[in-house]
């Protein structure tokens, strides 16, 4: 049950002012070590790959990635973040207008495989980004606001290659007592949305 929370949302202008004062302790400057540890089932010995990011922030695994030889595409409300990501990585990039989102940019290193759009993933879809052979989700389903966590499944599924990895991190806690992160995902709910 996700008790307190279940009502509770963050908007975009919260987030935008999170990163604004700095207040993004959820960022892990030496990347995830669930990432390292299921490196595997996310690859499934695959190399190449188109691998997505949604709610990326700065996350430092897109580097990883990257440089391992896959595409990396991003997906991230704060443009600061994704700045961030690219000068903290010491990585050139360019921007560009997304045909068709108007008001969003993408971010793309000047080597190429590292894009980041820059704006609310709802406004993605297949059409814009392509499908994805893997999908690394922390900090992300469990920062969808509760009353769209349909939208974000469904949106995710769509994005999906047939035989495509899906990597999601949450986090198990009594969600009467903590205030978050963000919001609390029980494992039923997971099953439910995503099958
Ligand atoms: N996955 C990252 C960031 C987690 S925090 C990590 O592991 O470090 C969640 C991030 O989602 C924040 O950076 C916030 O700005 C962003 N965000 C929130 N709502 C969003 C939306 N609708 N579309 C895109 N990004 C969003």
């Amino acid at each position: 049950d996700a008790g307190a929370q279940r009502d509770r949302a963050v908007s975009a202008q919260e987030w935008l002012h999170k990163w604004a004062e700095g207040k993004t302790g959820f960022h892990q400057e030496q990347g995830h070590p669930l990432l390292r540890k299921y490196l595997d089932v996310l690859l499934n010995g695959r190399s190449g790959l188109r691998i997505f990011f949604p709610l990326c922030g700065k996350a430092v695994e897109m580097k990883w990635l990257a440089d391992m030889g896959h595409h990396v595409v991003g997906a991230e409300i704060s443009e600061q973040a994704l700045r961030e990501f690219f000068s903290e990585q010491g990585l050139p990039y360019r921007e560009e207008p997304v045909p068709g989102i108007p008001g969003a940019k993408v971010l793309q290193s000047t080597s190429g495989n590292i894009s980041l759009y820059c704006c609310s993933i709802y406004d993605l879809s297949s059409a814009v980004v392509g499908k994805f052979d893997g999908v690394w989700d922390r900090g992300a389903l469990v920062a969808v606001n509760p009353c769209d966590r349909q939208r974000y499944a469904s949106l995710m599924i769509s994005l999906m290659e047939k035989n495509s990895s899906y990597l999601l991190v949450t986090v198990i806690y009594d969600p009467n007592k903590h205030k978050g992160p963000p919001f609390y995902v029980p494992e039923s709910e997971i099953r439910s949305l995503f099958g």
